[in-house]
């Protein structure tokens, strides 16, 4: 098979990827690939078709969704008999931008007419951990990106200096995409009609891990009123994704005594992200 002829491989892969992400949340980790997609994915690495790839940080791990091809799939006489099935259009980037044009035009509730920018999020595409944060504040309604205050910093440095990944192979955002005035805490009406946004982000990307920063993201998230001392410290599930709390920057820059408490959640998360434990939710 020409794997140059009239498609991408590379698209075609990230389509695959960008569908079985999407079946694969909350459910059995097992989808069904048409005989053409999986003759396609298993003329892959073999000689003469494509060059074997370094890992990137790009590198999609769809574990725990993982991807396996339908028994059907390794059976060329039937491959004539069954029809392809249809490939989504658009990878998970492209989802996500889609997404953000959605939420930079969105006015569904009041805070999109007093807001400077909307805030959808950033980061990879394709990351294991999302984490999201309540909403945005007054420099990140300046810049139109999440976490980018002193909070952000100290995320940032969570991030680049403890877990030593890069910020850009998390995936950031808020439950609200547009900054409360004066910062005040998101209203029930607010979260109902933003939390779709999260939603579609959560499932395009389809990560390992989401972890909650602060009492009013993870309550809003998990629908409770549980103070973040008991949320803290065990894994809840959010539509299917094992899901960890810890404090807010913001918080943190409050009360730096909680820093430990913190780095032991991120830890946890750290095992999970390495397979070290498999969260039961
Ligand atoms: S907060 Fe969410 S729902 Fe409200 S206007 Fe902004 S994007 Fe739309």
């Amino acid at each position: 098979m020409d794997l140059n002829d009239n498609m991408s491989l590379e698209t075609l892969i990230n389509d695959v990827i960008a569908l079985a992400k999407s079946e694969a949340i909350g459910k059995p980790p097992t989808i069904r690939l048409s005989q053409e997609t999986a003759a396609l994915l298993l003329a892959v690495g073999e000689p003469g078709t494509v060059p074997p790839q370094p890992a990137t940080t790009e590198t999609v791990d769809a574990a725990p969704h993982a991807i396996a091809a339908s028994p059907a799939a390794a059976r060329p006489e039937e491959e004539q008999e069954m029809k392809p099935a249809a490939l989504p259009a658009t990878s998970s980037s492209e989802i996500l931008k889609d997404i953000a044009a959605e939420v930079t035009q969105c006015e569904k509730c009041p805070l999109g007419a007093q807001r400077q920018n909307a805030v959808p999020g950033e980061g990879n595409a394709h990351a294991s951990l999302v984490f999201v944060g309540e909403a945005p504040g007054a420099s990140e309604d300046r810049q139109g990106r999440p976490f980018v205050g002193r909070a952000g910093g100290l995320l940032t440095d969570i991030i680049v200096k403890g877990m030593e990944i890069k910020r850009e192979d998390v995936f950031i955002c808020n439950v609200l995409k547009c900054r409360p005035p004066g910062n005040r805490t998101p209203n029930p009406e607010e979260v109902t009609q933003c939390e779709p946004y999260l939603l579609r982000q959560l499932e395009a990307i389809g990560p390992k891990v989401i972890c909650a920063l602060g009492a009013t993201a993870a309550q809003t998230l998990l629908k409770t009123t549980e103070p973040i001392k008991r949320l803290r410290g065990a894994w809840h599930n959010y539509h299917g994704i094992p899901f960890r709390v810890t404090y807010h920057p913001a918080y943190l820059l409050r009360n730096p005594v909680d820093k430990k408490k913190t780095w032991e959640d991120i830890q946890e998360v750290m095992r999970a992200l390495s397979g070290e434990i498999t969260p039961e939710i």
